[in-house]
Parts: C-alpha cells; sequence; structure tokens
C-alpha cells in the first residue's frame, strides 16, 4: 500500500496512514498466506463467483480469520475446512431494502452501509447521492438507476417490480435503495411481496426520514411538549386536495406538527386551505429544501405570509414543508455562508418526464 499527496500535504498522508493501520490488522500476511494456502480447494468447491464471494468474505471477517491472526493455524484449518465442507456452490437471493436517509451520506446507517457492499445489483434512483454508491457499492455490482417521475409513478414501480423479480430469480442479491427511510412513501409492502412470491429472504433496513433530516438541519423539534405534541407525515394525492373531510380533520390536530411530503406544487395550497379550517395566519413554517445536503436552504414562513414571500417561488427537488409550533425555531438564515446553488445535489427532474427508467448500467 503506497500513499502520496504529491508533496502537498504531508498531514493529510498521515492521517490517511492512520486510518489503513487502524483498518488492517498488523498480522495480515499470516490471512494472506492461508488464503493463498486454501484457495484451490475454494475454486473446486465453490466454482460459482457469488457463493465463493460470499463464503470468503465470511471467512476474512470472522472467527476463522482471528484464529489465523492470532497464529492459530491448526484451529483455522479445522473451522476452514468445516465450513468449506458445509457451504454450498449455489447463488442466494436476497432483497435489501436500504433506506439511505436524506441525501447526506454520512446519515445512513452502518446496517445500510455493510448490505450495500454484498449486493449483485444496486437499483437506485434520483434520490439516491452519487457519492453513496461510489463509497459503498462493489466497484462490480450491477448499478440500475431506476429514476422514477411524479407524474408516473405506477407504470414506473411495475417496471421496478419486474426487475427485482427478475434479478431475484437469477439467484442475485438486491439492494434498492430509497431516499430516506424506506416505509415511508416508500412502496415497501409491494417489494416485499415480490421476494415472498420468488421465495427470497428479505431486510428492510430503516433510514432517517426526510421528516426528521430536514428538521434537525433547520434546527426545528418535530415535538415538543408546548404545542407540538405529535407529528403528521403526510402526502396529498389528488383526490385529497380536494377532500373538505381531510381539512377538516386537521383542525382537530392544532397541537400537531404537519411535514408534507412530495407536494412542492401544493405550498399555497395547503396554506390555503389550513387558513379556511381555522388555524392562525400567525402559524409559523418552513419549507427546507435539499434538507441535509451541502445545498440544503431553509424559507422560514407563516401560514399568512407564505404566499406572498414564496407563492411564485419554484423550490429545488426535494423539499418538504414543515408546519406548527414546531417550526418556530426553524432557523431564520441560512446557516451556512455562501450557501451553494440549490438545485446542484440530486440529479434534476428530467425535462420530458417519461414512462421508461433509463437503465444505464
Ligand atoms: N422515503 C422517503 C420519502 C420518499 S417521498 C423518506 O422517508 O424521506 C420523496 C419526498 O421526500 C420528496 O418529494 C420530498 O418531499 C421529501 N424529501 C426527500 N429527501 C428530501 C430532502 N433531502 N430535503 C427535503 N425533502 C426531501
Amino acid at each position: 500500500i503506497a500513499i502520496s499527496t504529491s508533496g502537498v500535504s504531508p498531514v493529510l498522508a498521515r492521517m490517511i496512514k492512520q486510518v489503513i493501520e487502524k483498518a488492517v490488522p498488523s498480522q495480515f500476511e499470516r490471512l494472506i498466506n492461508f488464503l493463498n494456502k486454501k484457495r484451490q480447494s475454494v475454486r473446486e468447491k465453490l466454482s460459482a463467483v457469488q457463493p465463493r464471494r460470499l463464503f470468503l468474505e465470511k471467512v476474512t471477517q470472522g472467527p476463522i480469520a482471528e484464529e489465523v491472526l492470532e497464529g492459530n493455524d491448526g484451529n483455522a484449518d479445522i473451522l476452514f475446512d468445516t465450513a468449506l465442507e458445509k457451504a454450498e456452490n449455489s447463488r442466494q437471493a436476497a432483497l435489501y431494502l436500504i433506506g439511505t436517509g436524506p441525501g447526506n451520506p454520512d446519515l445512513m446507517t452502518v446496517k445500510a452501509v455493510r448490505l450495500l457492499g454484498r449486493a449483485d445489483v444496486v437499483l437506485y434512483d434520483r434520490l439516491t447521492a452519487p457519492e453513496l454508491l461510489e463509497r459503498f457499492a462493489r466497484k462490480d455490482a450491477e448499478k440500475i438507476c431506476v429514476g422514477k417521475t411524479r407524474c408516473h409513478h405506477h407504470a414506473t414501480q411495475e417496471t421496478i417490480d419486474a426487475l427485482i423479480e427478475k434479478n431475484l430469480r437469477e439467484g442475485k442479491i438486491v439492494a434498492r435503495l430509497k431516499g430516506g427511510d424506506p416505509g415511508v412513501f416508500g412502496h415497501v409492502a409491494e417489494e416485499v411481496a415480490i421476494a415472498k412470491q420468488v421465495g427470497a429472504p428479505y431486510h428492510i433496513v430503516p433510514g432517517v426520514t426526510a421528516a426528521s433530516g430536514c428538521a434537525a438541519y433547520a434546527g426545528v423539534p418535530l415535538t415538543q411538549r408546548d404545542g407540538a405534541r405529535s407529528v403528521r407525515l403526510i402526502t396529498l394525492y389528488n383526490d385529497k386536495v380536494e377532500d373538505p373531510d381531510f381539512w377538516e380533520s386537521l383542525k382537530l390536530a392544532k397541537d400537531e406538527t404537519f411535514v408534507f411530503y412530495m407536494s412542492s406544487t401544493r405550498y399555497a395550497t395547503i396554506c390555503g386551505r389550513l387558513l379556511e379550517n381555522g388555524f392562525s395566519p400567525d402559524t409559523p413554517l418552513t419549507v427546507s429544501e435539499q434538507g441535509t445536503t451541502p445545498q440544503q436552504r431553509i424559507y422560514p414562513a407563516t401560514l399568512g405570509d407564505f404566499e406572498e414571500k414564496y407563492g411564485d417561488k419554484a423550490f429545488a427537488s426535494p423539499n418538504l414543508m414543515i408546519i406548527g409550533e414546531a417550526a418556530r425555531y426553524a432557523l431564520t438564515d441560512n446557516w451556512k455562508e455562501n450557501a451553494k446553488e440549490a438545485g446542484a445535489f440530486f440529479a434534476p427532474l428530467p425535462e420530458k418526464r417519461e414512462l421508461s427508467p433509463c437503465l444505464n448500467g
């Protein structure tokens, strides 16, 4: 392993060296020699690539490697040979529905990172930070962009479902990445049903949902003892906007924080309906644009002045609106100096909304 910063920064080089030294045990050479000794027998027993990779991953991260590193080659031999004896040369399909958080890769969970690194096929969309694929997916994993567009949700979901099924049937480990938490407006049940139908194991990996991420990065507590006793995550389907019962029902929810997802074209309507239903014009709110990312912007307002302040604004995608007393805590200015150009973090929305997903491998 060689490290160089071309003389620019010995400090940085030393830091990288320390990181590597911590990650690589000092007796690493022993492990290499051990694996070299076992190589032929592994290839003979496990001729298919995926089972061989999974087997070797287990060996290099588990008790066998510990024995080797401790110099107990005899024990390691026995453990290894028993494990290899039991290993099967068949592919293992699995579906991982992984919540990747609201955009900032640092908000991925440890489990999300671990399972993503195991996938043969990664299905991602526009809300997946590119950096996250680069850092955590295997270089040789097949990466498929299944960009979803708002207007054609349904047809595209079918295409995604078909892709998941096809890959599971081929015995592949499929990671389906979802922005935020997979269980919040994320079609989880549908995709789990495919795994069940195919008979493949599945994991749902929770993630930081946009409401939590955006609230935290805007300085907003979603609940507060006074004035914000519960939280409601809402998205507006067409029929809801026109449904007076829905708005009536919110009347009783004066102590709640509302978080509106996927509603960017409707913010003014939302404010209007809430005012019609008895909410005070002073009720604070905030829009978070590309929350948690370096491009985050916060737009504080009230139900009464939102339209005047931002009525004409096209917010960069993705964004959400938090309404309720809790939003009073929203930072009133953009806390990053020299806020970056909005819209630069996530891929832009497609100009023409088309049905077919871009399968660009
Ligand atoms: N499963 C996701 C939500 C998917 S719906 C989750 O748990 O967060 C997509 C919507 O989430 C967007 O339209 C937007 O309203 C919201 N969203 C996702 N990421 C966001 C971000 N970084 N900033 C603001 N809103 C975001």
